[in-house]
């Protein structure tokens, strides 16, 4: 899942495309359902290709990005670090591609604004936050296209983290996608603006956008971790930080070969220095070694973590379907195959929120503060409650005891009061029963009196009357003492009901004493209870005041806690930032002695290097003398081996072929069966390709190509025979051509054609001049050494029409460098073309009408640019005629070619008068409406339609 991905996209052919290419198949074929893409080498191979994707010239923009970018995205926004990055040769759609804002049709949007589209749906930007730069890389300077004022930012590196930042960039924070695209568009106008005044294209230079996403981590309850944890993770949250780099690249062809710009070398080298040190990294990461040059430029600084670091990568590379630049698609795939086998490890970037977490508990200080405060305020106003009810308390109880004192007072008087009333009423008794006692002695003694004088009546008779009378008086008397004692009988009643009375008076007055004495108890023991509950009360009171003051002391103590701990933060973040400032220093002075110390180690060891390089050279150089005197002692051997065995074989071409396995066991004791494959009749090689490449190239590593060029020059022809086989095999690679011109192959090839008489050295001879025919480097090179000469000699003198199809061939490369082409003509090339076509065979007919098409073809170009004026080269030798005779062929490629021809010479307006005195015109006027090629018919349409002498002979021709 870490590989770095990597899709290809087909632009569509374009206008230009069309004009200039018609004649060409496209030099690729896409196979998207398989993934694969054909790339077509030559005339006669082609190789194919693995991507991730393949996208061809009618894939979406919506496709590409959901392909490409969105899963990048997508863990960009779970918080892995992301690039999506362009590459391709300029114009192929590198800015299409990422950089499209699709202002008017939404579709055409690009993977710019449809990741931030993705980007913005996704962020909740209450808590999270998204900020881009826009930047620019030219000639090793980062320009800021926000800032445009800011020319020259520099790369920081974390020496720990190795996290790549530019403190120098502004970094807008993006509110929604309308902003973004505003954004983009002030980035662009600004680039625009920047690479007029520098007088640059904006091909040149890189364009980087830069997407910081900050999010914060959802708190996770989690049940089945213990509540410590649980407390200690809440209370660190969490964020998680991630970028997305998305980098469309300058344009990746060879300054040196477009060349226009006027630029010293030094210069142009500086423009490409990221380009090429990019290209370099990738290389050494697709191979695994040990060392990656991320430092030698600014871009592969930026891009450390995108490949072989900790972000997921998706890489998409542009290519033209023209074949006119084949070189450059074809290293275009070759940079894509390479980074398909980088692998990422990606990383999740998780950092605690200390913003947040400060945030959180300043509130919660604030919280505490505000709570304190308002536990105090209800303490206080309790406090006066309590105090109020004591007071209300207190004045109750001594207004209940003051009355009860009163009550008792009142009590105890009307005790003292009864108390003498009833001592006064028992007096009263006594001195009644006093008189009683006293009236009752008195009536014995009157009683015992009236006793004596009724004796003394009877005794003295005499005294009868006066006793009578006294008798009478006395009787008078009893009588009222009779009276009198009842009275005082009755009043003794009297006193003794009233005795009773007191005595019933006094018992009660005793009971209510009694009653008043228990109530007045009863109300002493009451007020005791009452005191007793109040003081309970007032204890109880007085010890929940001191609770609620320790607890209060308790709150206190925590809100100072807290202070403590905030000022303790607040101190350590700001020593951090000084502490930090003072490392990144110290850092850097460490960095400064590291790297002095690096540099004199590292001269230390190219010293001692050299010395061992030394050693080891003057080793080697002896091993290579002994080497070379054995090959030396070898090559006699053979080649007198070769003389024995032609000796004794039958004489022939066939024959010999027939034996050449045998003679290259000898050579180099392998089968080297491809040294016959440019014979094969059909012009394809057939057998394994590969295999047989490799056999070539092992040879030509054991031998050396120099050693094999060496024996074209041989005397005797059979070695000459297989060595020319061997070359025009490695002549058909790119790779190889460059060397076996330098090592003098093409003058040998040259030589041969000049000097030999054998019909196989002639013909193979023909074939690798060929093959070096297709480099424009090697065509000057043919040319100035005689090789059209020489080429339309070879052509005269010979019928086979193998040896006809390869001198053709040649001849047909090289009609497709218009610089040339004067040579061409005076040299006899044309003609020679013309007059191949005796042999009939179908191979050489196609080969002169692809020649003839490339001729007509660089011309129309050079005259459409103003290098060229005037008649048709081809007109004197009357190619028109040939043309017009083969029209009818049966080979449609040939047909193709010749119809093609006569377009591209229509549109010389010179060329006119030949164009009707030989009836050309008609057949321009056939193809205009026959061809089977629409593209064709159209581009003759429109020759016939701009040139006026061909419209007026037309009205001519209808009259
Ligand atoms: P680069 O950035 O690689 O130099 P551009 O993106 O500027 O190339 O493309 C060059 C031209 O080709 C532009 O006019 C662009 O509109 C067109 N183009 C590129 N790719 C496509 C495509 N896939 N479909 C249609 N037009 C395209
Ligand atoms: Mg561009």
């Amino acid at each position: 899942p870490g590989r770095v991905r990597v899709a290809v996209r087909l632009r569509p052919r374009n206008a230009e495309d069309l004009l200039s290419d018609a004649d060409f198949a496209d030099c690729v074929e896409l196979q998207p359902e398989l993934k694969r893409l054909k790339l077509r080498k030559n005339n006669w191979s082609s190789e194919s290709y693995k991507f991730d994707e393949v996208f061809t010239g009618t894939a979406s923009q919506k496709r590409v990005y959901e392909v490409v970018a969105k899963p990048v995205v997508e863990s960009v926004l779970s918080g892995y670090n992301g690039t999506v990055m362009a590459y391709g040769q300029t114009g192929t759609g590198k800015t299409f591609t990422l950089g499209r804002l699709g202002k008017d049709d939404a579709s055409e949007r690009g993977i710019m604004v449809r990741a931030l589209e993705d980007i913005v749906a996704n962020v909740s930007l209450a808590s999270d936050t998204v900020e881009i730069s826009y930047l620019q890389l030219y000639m090793e300077s980062i320009q800021d296209l926000l800032a445009p004022e800011k020319t020259n930012i520099t790369i920081n590196e974390d020496p720990k983290t190795g996290e790549v930042s530019l403190p120098g960039a502004v970094t807008v924070k993006v509110q929604d996608l309308d902003h973004f695209v505003e954004l983009l568009q002030i980035g662009e106008g600004n680039r625009h603006s920047a690479n007029t005044k520098l007088n640059t294209e904006s091909s040149r230079s890189h364009a980087i956008l830069m997407v910081y996403i900050r999010r914060s981590v959802p708190e996770k309850v989690e049940d089945d971790i213990n509540s410590q944890d649980r407390k200690t993770k809440s209370k660190l949250p969490l964020v998680r930080k991630s970028k997305l780099l998305i980098v469309d690249l300058a344009g990746s062809e060879r300054l040196d070969k477009s060349g226009s710009e006027g630029l010293l070398l030094e210069e142009a080298k500086f423009i490409n220095l990221s380009l090429t040190s990019l290209g370099k990294c990738i290389n050494a990461l697709a191979e695994n070694s040990p060392h990656i040059p991320t430092r030698d430029s600014k871009l592969t600084r930026l891009l450390r973590d995108s490949f072989g670091g900790s972000a997921r990568t998706s890489l998409i590379i542009t290519i033209g379907p023209s074949s006119r630049h084949l070189a450059e698609t074809t290293s275009t795939i070759m940079f894509g195959q390479r980074a398909m086998k980088i692998v990422n490890v990606v990383k999740l970037k998780e950092e605690f929120d200390y913003e947040s977490l400060c945030r959180k508990l300043e509130t919660q200080v604030d919280h505490l503060t505000a709570e304190i405060d308002r536990q105090q305020k209800l303490r206080e106003s309790e406090k006066y409650d309590l105090e109020k009810r004591l007071w209300d308390c207190h004045d109750s109880f001594n207004e209940t005891r003051k009355n009860l004192v009163t009550r008792s007072e009142l009590l105890e008087q009307k005790n003292t009061r009864l108390e003498l009333d009833i001592e006064e009423a028992l007096a009263e008794l006594n001195c009644q029963k006093d008189q009683n006692s006293l009236l009752e002695d008195k009536i014995a003694d009157l009683e015992m009196s009236l006793k004596q004088n009724k004796q003394n009546q009877l005794e003295n008779s005499t005294y009868q009357k006066v006793l009578a009378d006294t008798t009478q008086m006395y009787e008078k008397k009893i009588a009222e003492l009779m009276k009198q004692l009842e009275v005082e009988r009755a009043k003794s009643e009297s006193a003794e009901e009233q005795l009773d009375a007191t005595k019933k008076l006094s018992d009660e007055h005793k009971k209510l004493i009694q009653h008043h004495e228990m109530e007045n108890s009863k109300y002493q023991m009451a007020l005791a209870d009452t005191t007793q509950m109040y003081e309970m009360k007032i204890t109880e009171l007085t010890k929940q005041l001191e609770d609620e003051h320790t607890r209060f002391e308790g709150a206190q103590e925590q809100l100072d806690l807290a202070n403590m701990l905030l000022a303790d933060y607040q101190n350590s973040t700001q020593g951090q930032d000084e502490t930090s400032e003072l490392r990144l220093k110290l850092e850097e002075m460490y960095r400064l002695h590291e790297s002095t110390v690096n540099e004199l180690q590292s001269l230390k060891a190219e010293f001692k290097d050299q010395i061992q390089e030394k050693e080891a050279i003057s080793e080697k150089l002896y091993a290579v003398q002994e080497k070379l005197s054995a090959e030396e002692k070898r090559r006699k051997a053979i080649e007198h081996e070769l003389v024995n065995l032609k000796k004794g074989a039958p004489e022939g071409d066939k024959h010999f072929e027939d034996k050449k396995s045998y003679m290259k066991e000898n050579i180099r004791g392998t089968s080297l069966l491809g040294t016959s494959a440019i014979l094969n009749k059909s012009g394809t090689l057939r057998v394994s390709q590969s295999a047989q490449r490799a056999t070539i190239a092992k040879i030509c590593e054991e031998v050396g190509l120099q050693k094999i060029i060496q024996l074209l020059t041989s005397e005797d022809s059979d070695v000459q025979i297989h060595a020319v086989k061997v070359i025009a095999n490695l002549a058909a690679e790119d790779v190889n051509q460059e060397s076996i011109v330098e090592e003098g192959g093409l003058d040998a090839l040259l030589m041969m054609l000049r000097s030999s008489q054998n019909a196989t050295i002639l013909r193979v001879a023909s074939g690798a001049i060929a093959n070096l025919a297709m480099n424009e480097m090697n065509q000057g090179l043919i040319m100035s050494r005689g090789g059209a000469k020489l080429l339309a000699k070879t052509a005269s003198g010979t019928d086979d029409p193998q040896t006809l199809r390869m001198v053709a061939g040649a001849l047909a490369n090289l009609c497709g460098n218009e610089k040339l082409h004067t040579m061409l003509k005076e040299d006899g090339g044309i003609k020679a073309m013309l007059g191949m076509v005796r042999s009939g065979n179908s191979d050489v007919v196609a080969q002169v009408a692809r020649g003839l098409a490339n001729f007509a073809k660089c011309e129309s170009r050079a005259m459409v640019q103003g290098h060229r004026k005037g008649r048709s080269l081809l007109m004197e030798d009357h190619v028109l005629e040939w043309l017009i005779d083969n029209c009818n062929t049966t080979s449609a490629s040939t047909r193709r070619h010749i119809e093609l021809a006569l377009s591209h010479l229509a549109q010389n307006e010179d060329n006119a008068r030949d164009f009707i005195s030989s009836g050309a015109l008609q057949e321009l006027q056939r193809i205009s409406n026959e061809s089977s090629r629409e593209d064709i018919r159209n581009l003759a349409k429109k020759m016939l339609k701009s040139n006026p002498v061909f419209q007026g002979e037309m009205r001519l021709g209808q009259q």
